[in-house]
């Protein structure tokens, strides 16, 4: 019982103390907004401290991170979260900061980041000095970068701290007995990595149509990890292989130095990208073919002049190649509409969508694999579907026999040190291959 009064009582004194500190911060604003940064810090100190305690993932830091010294004034402790609808000046004052105080850090965060731009769910991390100002702000912007906010006598200056990692190479292989998604998760491929290799096959691969069982992939990627191992981000693919049916597509990172622009070639020095995608869809099932048929809603024997796909509403639709968006509106039995105009011989179509992709509008030019809209059941339709249309040279074509003509090929000096970046990938993966028979033999 006696316990419990004494806590009331110092709550009390604490709420009483803060009010008053509170109004007297209010009153005495400082006259220089963003204040001067004050900090020195080293690098050899950063770094030293960095390797023994980072980052914590628990509500409660058994110590502070230390990347920076703190003073030794640090009585509470908070994380709080952003909600939604909330800005970081509101997050700070809904945890109890002093507005001066909250304002002042903000600010002095400037430099780094842009708190307009702040994510629902961000973590922050707030060290509450005994008299209530805010002694220490920490914010993990992204997997690499750390921003500290210190503050002393309500100056605040903010420091970035670039996070220390590794990278390291994974290699993962396997058997495909149902779908290349599944057998993919099964090895233990994260869905970041998995949507990325069907992504850099998806011009040389029907995924609905080509994959049988007893197909294989191989694949060897980077993963990007924390000093503390704590956290993972997944990386680049320097090489994928599938081998459908016995033959083989391998298709290696590269970088030509002409363009800089990174793309993946084939093992002859031909880029995997194309004119136009084998599908504009992801995960669909084709379940109308181009040619004769009966309509489903008029009745009669109709031509088809296009392809239709069986997708979820709301499933993303991608441009087929890069182009101009020639017209993004209702098109009578079409419903929501869009068609691209790729060069002077190719256009695509893409009819029924729910709604259209970002920023998608007449004259606007896309690149290939943006969204340019969302499965939908617009126009004259039974039931939800993408239907597609590729037109040559003014008149339909069926997009399924189409010999689409292909992107850049390397040669010369270019092929020559692309061949070095299949050697460099070859030895890696014999490398990781032969660690795997090396820990096998010793298991
Ligand atoms: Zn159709």
């Amino acid at each position: 019982m006696y316990r419990n009064y004494k806590r009331i009582f110092y709550i009390g004194s604490f709420f009483i103390l803060s009010l008053i500190l509170g109004f007297s911060n209010l009153f005495s604003l400082p006259k220089e907004a963003i204040p001067k940064a004050t900090n020195k810090i080293t690098v050899e100190k950063i770094k030293t401290s960095l390797s023994i305690n980072l980052p914590k993932q628990s509500n409660k830091p058994t110590k502070s991170l230390g990347l920076v010294e703190k003073s030794n004034d640090q009585a509470f402790f908070k994380e709080i979260k952003i909600k939604y609808g909330q800005g970081l000046m509101d997050a700070l004052l809904d945890s109890g900061a002093y507005r001066v105080d909250a304002f002042n850090a903000v600010n002095s965060l400037k430099d780094h980041f842009d708190a307009r731009k702040i994510q629902v769910g961000q973590k922050i991390n707030l060290y509450y000095s005994s008299d209530g100002s805010i002694d220490r702000l920490e914010m993990q912007k992204d997997f690499d970068n750390l921003i500290i906010v210190q503050g002393k006598q309500k100056n605040y200056s903010s420091v970035n701290i670039s996070l220390p990692s590794q990278v390291i190479t994974r290699h993962v292989f396997g058997q495909i007995d149902d779908s290349l998604f599944l057998a993919a998760q099964r090895n233990g491929l994260p869905q970041i990595i998995i949507a990325n290799l069907i992504s850099i096959f998806s011009y040389d691969v029907d995924f609905q149509r080509e994959i049988r069982k007893g197909d294989q992939f191989e694949i060897v990627y980077e993963r990007k990890l924390s000093k503390d191992g704590r956290s993972v981000q997944e990386g680049n693919i320097l090489f994928a292989k599938l081998t459908l049916s016995g033959k083989e597509i391998s298709l290696f990172r590269h970088t030509p130095t002409e363009s800089g622009i990174v793309g993946y070639f084939h093992e002859d020095g031909q880029s995997s990208k194309r004119a136009l995608m084998k599908t504009p869809i992801e995960g669909a099932r084709l379940s109308s073919y181009y040619g004769n048929r009966k309509h489903p809603v008029l009745g009669y024997n109709r031509m088809h002049k296009g392809i239709d796909f069986s997708a979820p509403t709301g499933t993303p639709i991608m441009a087929a190649g890069d182009g101009v968006v020639e017209r993004a509106s209702w098109y009578g039995s079409f419903g929501n509409y869009v068609r691209i105009r790729h060069n002077g011989t190719y256009k695509t179509i893409y009819a029924h969508m729910s709604k259209y992709g970002p920023g998608i509008k007449k004259g606007v030019r896309v690149q290939q694999g943006q969204i340019i809209g969302y499965v939908g059941a617009t126009g004259r339709v039974t039931g939800r579907h993408l239907h597609y249309e590729v037109y040559m040279n003014g008149t339909q074509v069926n997009p399924l026999t189409l010999k689409i003509p292909s992107g850049i090929k390397l040669n010369g000096e270019e092929f020559q040190r692309f061949r070095a970046v299949i050697e460099n990938k070859n030895q890696i993966i014999m490398q990781i291959k032969s660690n795997i028979l090396l820990t096998r033999a010793l298991n």
